[in-house]
């Protein structure tokens, strides 16, 4: 933070966050949050995806003598952790049942013995026969509950152990606990604090803002294309996730991706777990890799350099929509969440509520939570500030989502509605849009001719507008709720109570114009401006982007860092990651010291790589004079 540190606490952890991290400053309510809990607080953390929540434990365990205990319910995520830590020169382990007897013999003997600062454990073990007994007589550091929002029973995370980590609490009164997640509604809130008995703790809540994610949602026209569009002219060989509806239609993505010549893989619950367990290797380990997946590839993907989520599917509500863009630049670097939307999006996402058993109650929730997402869709005004609303944040508008950035025009559409509601009475409500735009632009053929369409009143009155501006005119009226479809009637458009004011001309309707796909911007172009606390300078300046050299020297890094992550095993971004290697690429260090100063090289990185580092820049120099 920019004041200076005010108490012996503060002071500890801002040397060792320089020291054992490489980060120059604490962001957001880090400081805050890690002095707290090293002076022996509970705490509660509340923070988004990729808003730094690992380091809140983790330097206060630093902090404090013995040994902190940090459940956590996936056994990829604690291996990540624990090799990241590793890298970082902390005495870290971890126990879950991915190990041998063996191994995991070796691990307890370490943490009761003093060799271990941190240990990871699953929650079945934590409450297995004898773990609580065994860890009694260590001294312990702190408790971290990672993931709390699993002790909720409506949340689609829920693990039973979690609801008896309160014997933590009962056992343990005096070790202080801190309960993390990136949940962000006030009913999971509330049910954390009770079942894990925080009652006396501090509640830390942040932004839910990700301010290095820039928002798109285009018209849908060949949504493939449009896709392949995107990748090609803003994410050129990076890691990203593209969710579909449909385990076929994931194949069939995954399989024409492929075809152009893009490293993409499918993912999705019919395949077999030694295949999906495979994908998911590949996704997380190599470089540029996309993941084709349903929303059955989500949790426990804790790759933080991918580099754009998106869409080719309408998600059914904003939380969903939200968790599963968060994804996406959990390093701070700028990343995408890019859909494309249609009226198709609207009437498939309807019918499924609309057809699924549940009862009336949760129906009529169902609806209210896919409305509050179509309202996201539609607006024509900042994409950010509904979507923080909707969490119970007011914001200005962001001024890098899609529409700060080319404004959609609006029009009065008021004329142009009656048209469409017209034509959908005067044929009787019996057909859908392909038919209806027909009528309006008066185009004649076998079924207008057969129905007698070109003999009513409607037809050919729209003519003056194109067909997209037609299309765009419908998507609205059934996102509007003016228009239903009917599934039965193979989706025919009917009227509803909400069309009357405007048939009637009592209401006025702004609509937005369809656009042109907004055409893609290298990402190093996006200004990485507002970082939620504006502390950590990395996260928010504009870069510049980078020129031919520089683009040379970082591919040399990157097969550098490659090396390195298979020689040593680990994913390439656990050796360093993305922002340290553009910090490095940028700066050009050529000393120790130099290097030193660099964001992700503490201590222990600057003595393992930071010979290697140099003799890989001064080479590239050299070749490059
Ligand atoms: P979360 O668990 O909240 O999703 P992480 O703890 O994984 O987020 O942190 C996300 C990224 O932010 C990591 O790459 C981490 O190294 C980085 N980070 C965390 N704190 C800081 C900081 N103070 N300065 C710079 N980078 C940070
Ligand atoms: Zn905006």
């Amino acid at each position: 933070m920019s004041s200076p540190p005010s108490t012996p606490t503060e002071s500890r952890a801002l040397e060792r966050l320089r020291q054992t991290f490489g980060h120059p400053a604490f962001r957001g309510q880090q400081a805050d949050i890690v002095r707290h809990v090293a002076d022996g607080g509970d705490a509660l953390v509340l923070m988004p995806t990729g808003g730094g929540k690992s380091l809140c434990y983790q330097l206060p365990a630093l902090l404090r003598p013995g040994l902190a205990i940090v459940v956590s319910p996936l056994i990829a995520l604690m291996q990540d952790q624990v090799a990241a830590l590793q890298q970082l020169g902390v005495r870290a382990g971890a126990l879950h049942s991915g190990l041998t007897a063996r191994e995991a013999a070796q691990t307890r003997r370490d943490a009761l013995s003093g060799g271990l600062e941190l240990l990871y454990v699953a929650p079945e073990r934590l409450l297995a026969e004898g773990f609580i007994d065994m860890i009694a007589s260590a001294r312990l550091a702190l408790f971290a509950i990672d993931e709390a929002h699993c002790v909720s029973q409506w949340g689609h995370d829920f693990r039973p152990e979690y609801l008896q980590l309160s014997v933590l609490a009962e056992r343990f009164p005096e070790v202080p606990r801190i309960a993390l997640t990136a949940t962000a509604d006030p009913q999971t809130r509330a049910e954390i604090i009770e079942r894990l008995q925080l009652r006396e703790a501090r509640v830390f809540v942040s932004s839910f803002d990700r301010p290095n994610i820039r928002y798109t949602i285009e018209d849908r026209g060949d949504g493939r294309t449009q896709l392949l569009d995107f990748i090609r002219g803003s994410h050129d060989g990076e890691s990203g996730i593209v969710y579909c509806l449909s385990r076929r239609k994931v194949e069939e993505t995954a399989e024409w991706l492929a075809e152009r010549g893009l490293t993409a893989l499918p993912y999705h619950a019919g395949l077999d777990a030694a295949t999906r367990s495979r994908h998911q290797r590949i996704f997380q380990e190599q470089d540029g890799v996309i993941i084709v997946a349903t929303i059955a590839f989500g949790m426990g993907i804790d790759k933080p350099d991918v580099r754009f989520v998106a869409h080719l599917d309408l998600p059914k509500s904003v939380e969903g929509y939200y968790q599963e863009t968060g994804r996406a630049g959990r390093d701070g670097e700028p990343a995408d969440a890019w859909m494309v939307y249609g009226m198709a999006d609207v009437v498939q996402q309807r019918r499924l509520i609309d057809e699924s058993e549940a009862d009336e109650g949760w129906k009529r929730i169902a609806a209210a939570k896919l409305n509050a997402l179509l309202g996201i869709a539609e607006s024509a005004s900042c994409r950010r500030v509904p979507l923080l609303a909707y969490f119970g944040e007011s914001s200005l508008p962001c001024g890098r989502c899609d529409n700060c950035l080319t404004p959609p025009l609006t029009w009065d559409a008021t004329e142009a509605a009656r048209m469409a509601l017209s034509a959908v009475y005067r044929t009787r409500q019996r057909f859908g849009v392909v038919h209806l735009i027909d009528v309006l632009r008066g185009r004649t053929g076998e079924r207008m001719i057969r129905w007698q369409h070109d003999k009513l009143s409607v037809f050919g009155i729209g003519a003056a507008h194109d067909e997209p501006t037609w299309r765009a005119v419908f998507r609205q009226l059934v996102a509007l709720g003016l228009v239903e479809v009917d599934h039965a009637a193979h989706g025919a458009l009917k009227l509803t109570e909400a069309a009357r004011p405007v048939l009637r001309g009592e209401q006025i309707l702004r609509l937005r114009r369809p656009r042109e796909p907004v055409r893609a911007t290298p990402r190093r172009r996006v200004a990485k401006s507002g970082a939620p606390s504006g502390s950590a300078p990395d996260r928010s300046r504009a870069q510049p982007p980078m020129d031919s050299g520089q683009s040379a020297l970082l591919a040399r890094l990157k097969a550098w860092r490659l090396e390195q992550s298979r020689a040593q095993r680990v994913p390439p971004y656990i050796v360093l990651n993305d922002a340290t290697l553009e910090a490095l690429t940028l700066a050009r260090p050529d000393s120790l010291a130099a290097l030193s100063q660099i964001h992700g090289i503490g201590e222990r990185r600057l003595e393992t790589y930071g010979a290697a580092l140099l003799a890989v820049l001064a080479d590239f120099s050299a070749s490059h004079r």
